[in-house]
C-alpha cells in the first residue's frame, strides 16, 4: 500500500468528487439534486451530520472547482490550496475509530458543514501526497474526449485512464485501428 489506508480512500473520494461534473460539459452534472448527493455520501462512507439543503449541495458543488485545481497546478500552488483550506476549516487532527474504521484521522468535528469535512478530509489526503513526494500520481484522464481526474495507486505507476470507461475505449479503438490496418494491408 502506498498510502495510509484512509488516505486512499480519500484521495478516490476526492477525486470522484470532482468528476461528478464534466468540466467539457458543465450540464453533465451528476450532483443535480440532494438526493444525488445523499447517494455520493453515502457510497463514499462520509459520516457526520447532514443539512440535505439545497445551501448544502451547493456548498458541496462550489468545493469541486477547488479541488480540481490541486490536480492541475504545481507543488507550492498545491500546498497553498491545502494550508488554505485547512487554515479555514481551523482544522484539529484528531485519531478516531467509528463503524467499522480502525484509527484514522478526522480533523474536523462531526458537526462541521458537509462541505467543510469533504475539503479538510480531501486536503489531509493531499498532505500525505505531499509529503510523500507522489503528487504525480494525481493525474487527468489521457482520453482526448474526458477531463476526469484520476488517482494512480498502482505499484508501477501505470493508470493512465479514468474508471469512467476511457481505458475500454482506448484499447477497442487500438484494436479497431490494428485490424483495419490489417485489413487495408
Ligand atoms: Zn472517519
Ligand atoms: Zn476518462
Amino acid at each position: 500500500m502506498l498510502f495510509a489506508h484512509d488516505t486512499e480512500v480519500s484521495l478516490a473520494a476526492a477525486a470522484a468528487l470532482i468528476n461528478t461534473i464534466d468540466v467539457l460539459d458543465p450540464s453533465d452534472e451528476r450532483l443535480p439534486d440532494v438526493a444525488a448527493l445523499d447517494r455520493f455520501i453515502e457510497h463514499w462512507g462520509y459520516t457526520g451530520t447532514r443539512e440535505r439543503t439545497e445551501a448544502e449541495l451547493q456548498a458541496v458543488r462550489a468545493l469541486r472547482p477547488r479541488l480540481r485545481r490541486i490536480w492541475e497546478v504545481d507543488e507550492d500552488e498545491v500546498v497553498r490550496i491545502v494550508n488554505g483550506l485547512l487554515s479555514e476549516a481551523n482544522a484539529l487532527p484528531q485519531l478516531v475509530k467509528h463503524d467499522e474504521w480502525n484509527y484514522h484521522l478526522h480533523a474536523t468535528p462531526p458537526a462541521a458543514p458537509l462541505a467543510t469535512r469533504l475539503a479538510v478530509e480531501a486536503a489531509m489526503a493531499i498532505v500525505d501526497v505531499v509529503r510523500s513526494g507522489e503528487l504525480s500520481r494525481l493525474r487527468r484522464c489521457e482520453s482526448p474526449t474526458c477531463d476526469d481526474v484520476v488517482v494512480d495507486l498502482s505499484k508501477n505507476r501505470s493508470k493512465r485512464y479514468c474508471d469512467g470507461g476511457c481505458g475500454n475505449r482506448a484499447a477497442v479503438a487500438a484494436y479497431r485501428a490494428r485490424r483495419s490496418q490489417r485489413l487495408s494491408d
